[in-house]
């Protein structure tokens, strides 16, 4: 169990080392690009209590959202 605190090289939030597959993405830029699952984020005060990600999102990835059909 990897209970330390990363940043993710994607979009620049801690994340919890458990809680993603990768260990220099967080779930959430894990699953977008790669495919992993995604955390089941519960946000509270700013960021999920799970995995930590504070909702941040790269402009890589939000413009790759856009484009999808
Ligand atoms: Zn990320
Ligand atoms: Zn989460």
């Amino acid at each position: 169990m990897d209970n330390s605190i990363k940043v993710c090289d994607e979009c620049g939030s801690e994340f919890l080392g458990a809680s993603s597959a990768m260990a220099g993405l967080c779930p959430e830029c894990a699953h977008v690009l790669y495919g992993y699952e995604n955390c089941a984020h519960v946000f509270e005060n700013g960021r999920c209590i799970k995995c930590l990600w504070d909702g941040s999102v790269s402009r890589f990835i939000s413009e790759n959202k856009e484009n999808q059909p």
